[in-house]
């Protein structure tokens, strides 16, 4: 292919030397058998694949579009449809005028005779490619093929193609253009690399500032990594403490939740006693009513009290005097206190006393008047009390007889079976005496086993008939010790009439003795009187 770059800033011309319809080529140019419909047609696809669109990725193959309605020129691109651009197929679209909308198609050529048309199609277009016979405004050129004497010229605006976002190629900028045009653009190249070095070793000095900050830098940032590492043991530390406190939290939370409970109840029972504050509130209003005509009346019971702590005030200057003259008596009256207590103690003493003394002489008194073995009156007592019966017979007139009574051989039970079958014999003669005598009768034991009843207000024979009894009743009696039991005890019993000549009592003591001494001498165990 034979191609002659010309380069014009941002613009660059293509010439191609074409030999129209089956034409020959010019000197130095290679020669291709195209027709100019071919050639347009190559031409548009040669400079599509230099071409990136900005939405390419989204497109599955180029949609070409021709205006006009040339079959040649339509034929002469279907011709070619077979290339693709970077794998995707060109697909030449035949369409209606009225029908066309710009968005359905990448690349759109427009013939010479339609050129008005790339005006408006630059303007409202996205995304598509137009490809412009004949010369077009700069300001809505992208690509353009120039027929020039059989030859055809591409012309491009780099800036306006990527304005509308498309990536040109570097392969086109190498496609188009001269090499003087190359060295001018080498040129501006260098002033360009020259003030890029200058950029470049300005940029290095500011690396070396750079470089020796980034030293101190990394100075302060070895320091600081110390600091963080002291830092990471303080967070470690923080981190467990963080974790205590987190499950505390969630203690406290289950907590919280449990208080929240409370508190709900506890608010349920404020809003209660908030109802009952407010009853009270009315009583309390109430009650200050009250307590302000207590006041009034506290007040006046004040002034009142005044007046009456003035009186006691004199008052109490009397109470002083008598509280010293109280005090002195409240001493006597505890010293009379003392001594009531003092002389009641003693008294209680002294009563106490009495009983015992009284006590003692009961015995004293049993003691001198009673026989310690048998209980009976002893011979001295009898004596007393008899001669006393004596004296009482005579005023009543009474007939009394005098009893004498001794028990026979005693010696011989003493001498037999000791003293203490003795005592026993003594004692039981004692008792039965005392249980066979009468209200009145005194009884009484004069010494060893000799024994005395008066019988009172008793005739003789009844007395005779009493002593018999008492003989038959001891000598039937039955005497024992832990050793010895006996029996046939026998007594010998005197008798005699109390009679109203007897000045003592002696007087009949002594004829009762007479006849006991008879009743021993007629052979004992019998009853005499005289
Ligand atoms: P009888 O009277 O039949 O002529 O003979 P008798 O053996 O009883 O003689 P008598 O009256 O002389 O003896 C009395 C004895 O009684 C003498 C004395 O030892 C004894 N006797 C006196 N008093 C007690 C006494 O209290 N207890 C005892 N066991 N014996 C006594
Ligand atoms: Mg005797
Ligand atoms: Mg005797």
């Amino acid at each position: 292919m034979g191609l002659t770059h010309f380069i014009n800033k941002n613009i660059a011309y293509l010439s191609l030397f074409i030999i129209a319809g089956a034409g020959s080529s010019a000197s130095g140019a290679e020669e291709i058998e195209l027709n100019l419909f071919e050639a347009q047609a190559h031409y548009t696809y040669e400079v599509s694949k230099q071409l990136t669109w900005p939405n390419e990725d989204s497109l599955t193959q180029f949609n070409l579009a021709v205006i006009g309605n040339s079959s040649e020129l339509i034929d002469a691109f279907k011709k070619r449809n077979q290339i693709n651009i970077r794998g995707k197929f060109i697909s030449i679209v035949e369409f209606n005028m009225e029908d066309f909308i710009a968005g359905q198609y990448s690349i759109v050529f427009v013939p010479y005779n339609k050129r008005s048309f790339n005006n408006k199609l630059y303007r409202d277009s996205e995304n598509v490619l137009i490809v412009a016979e004949g010369r077009v405004k700069k300001s809505v050129q992208m690509v353009n093929l120039l027929v020039d004497n059989d030859r055809i010229k591409l012309k491009f605006n780099r800036e306006n193609l990527i304005d509308k976002g498309f990536a040109v190629s570097a392969n086109l900028l190498d496609f188009a253009g001269t090499r003087q045009d190359l060295s001018q653009e080498l040129k501006e190249r260098e002033v360009k690399l020259t003030q890029l070095l200058q950029d470049v070793s300005n940029k290095q000095e500011e690396l070396e500032k750079v470089n020796s900050e980034l030293k101190n830098n990394s100075q302060k940032l070895s320091a600081a990594q110390l600091q963080l590492q002291e830092n990471n043991q303080k967070l470690t530390e923080y981190r467990n403490e963080l974790n205590n406190l987190r499950k505390e939290i969630e203690y406290s939370k289950a907590e919280v939740a449990k208080n929240n409970q409370d508190i709900q109840r506890q608010e349920q029972l404020l809003i209660k006693s908030r109802q009952e504050l407010q009853q009270k509130a009315k009583s309390v209003s109430q009650l200050q009513i009250d307590i302000e005509q207590n006041e009034r009346i506290l007040d006046e019971q004040e002034n009142k009290l005044s007046m009456q702590r003035n009186m006691i005030e004199t008052r109490d200057e009397t109470i002083d005097e008598q509280r010293s003259w109280l005090k002195a008596n409240a001493f006597i009256i505890m010293l009379f206190i003392v001594m009531t207590i003092f002389l009641l103690k003693i008294n209680s003493l002294r009563r106490s006393a009495n009983r015992e003394l009284k006590s003692a002489n009961n015995k004293l008194f049993e003691l001198a008047t009673t026989d310690g073995l048998t209980g009976l009156f002893n011979r001295r007592h009898f004596l007393e009390q008899a001669q006393k019966e004596l004296l009482r017979n005579k005023r009543n007139n009474f007939t009394s007889v005098m009893l004498m009574m001794d028990i026979d051989h005693f010696k011989n039970v003493n001498d037999t079976y000791g003293h203490l079958m003795g005592d026993t014999v003594i004692k039981t003669v004692g008792d039965i005496l005392l249980e066979s005598m009468r209200k009145y009768d005194i009884v009484g034991r004069l010494g060893g086993e000799e024994y005395a009843m008066m019988l009172m207000d008793c005739d003789i024979k009844v007395a005779q008939d009493i002593a018999k009894r008492l003989c038959e009743r001891i000598e039937q009696t039955e005497f024992s010790t832990n050793e010895y039991t006996i029996k046939n005890v026998t007594v010998s019993i005197g008798l005699s009439e109390v009679t109203e000549s007897d000045v003592a009592i002696e007087y009949s003591m002594i004829r009762s003795d007479k006849a006991l001494y008879q009743a021993k001498q007629a052979g004992r165990n019998q009853v005499h009187i005289s």
